[in-house]
């Protein structure tokens, strides 16, 4: 796919003008964040690039998710549960997670930047960013529900 292969090569275009050297093991699971649409796990990355790379730890693909993230390539995703997700960071979007299996969806909505413009008139706080989540239930724990009657 050519449009994540540029991606790919501007990600790492970024981490060498920040002074990361890319090793085998970064730019491997940056490729898997990149064609990721999941929103994996320290875990899934360690699981798909494990047969790969047999001295990998999950340690170390955190130790390099952190890297990532330290740079701005990729957002944690903590909602709560132990293990956090990664995010790829492309452009700004917004998130609905199925509250049966987990799955996360990306959709894209205008910048809610109202709200962040109003709340920082009323408390009058420096706002950084903002966090929305929209929470349901996926088409395909739909779709079990309904095999299930
Ligand atoms: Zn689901
Ligand atoms: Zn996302």
């Amino acid at each position: 796919m050519a449009m994540s292969d540029n991606t790919l090569k501007e990600a790492l275009e970024i981490l060498k003008q920040t002074g990361v050297r890319i090793t085998p093991q970064r730019h491997a699971i940056l490729e898997y964040l990149v064609n990721s649409m999941n929103h994996p796990t320290a875990d899934d990355i360690y699981k798909a690039l494990e047969g790969k790379f047999p001295n990998m730890s999950v340690a170390t693909v955190y130790n390099n998710l952190r890297v990532f993230r330290e740079v701005g390539l990729v957002k944690e995703l903590t909602y709560g549960d132990a293990s956090s997700r990664f995010d790829f960071v492309t452009t700004e979007h917004y998130h609905v997670i199925c509250e049966e299996c987990g799955k996360i969806v990306d959709f894209h909505y205008p910048g809610l930047d109202e709200v962040e413009d109003l709340a920082e008139h009323v408390t009058n706080f420096k706002v950084s960013h903002h966090r929305m989540e929209i929470y349901g239930k996926c088409p395909a724990c739909q779709q079990k529900e309904k095999n299930m009657h």
